[in-house]
């Protein structure tokens, strides 16, 4: 399962976090770009088996926080960023057909809560 493999390595990433800083990491905030093939719910749902890997690791009680990231665009032609959740051509500003996709496939851990141990 996709999900699962990603979730176990999201948690592996996060345990050597909390080991270097010795903290414990009680949320984690991702963000996933609507076309990195990440479904928000199986990745939610794989979080605790995974957590399961990885036990009297202070990580038990870690939340997953998902959001997904619309994909961002920039006109080639007049400059301007636009966001959309597909991927699109025509500029909304100039009109012409020169928007070129700059994200969408991302998995990012943007941010964690932390108590320190
Ligand atoms: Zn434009």
């Amino acid at each position: 399962m996709h999900e699962l493999s990603i979730a176990t390595a999201l948690a592996e990433s996060l345990l050597d976090y909390s080991k270097e800083h010795k903290v414990k990491i009680t949320c984690a905030h991702v963000k996933a770009g609507i076309l990195s093939g990440i479904d928000p719910e199986a990745l939610q749902f794989a979080w605790e088996p995974a957590l399961e890997n990885f036990p009297d690791s202070g990580l038990e009680n870690c939340r997953l926080a998902i959001k997904m990231a619309l994909l961002k665009h920039r006109c080639q032609n007049c400059g301007k960023e636009f966001e959309f959740d597909t991927w699109r051509m025509e500029c909304p500003e100039c009109g012409k057909e020169s928007l070129h996709r700059e994200s969408g496939n991302e998995f990012l851990l943007e941010s964690i809560e932390v108590e320190n141990v």
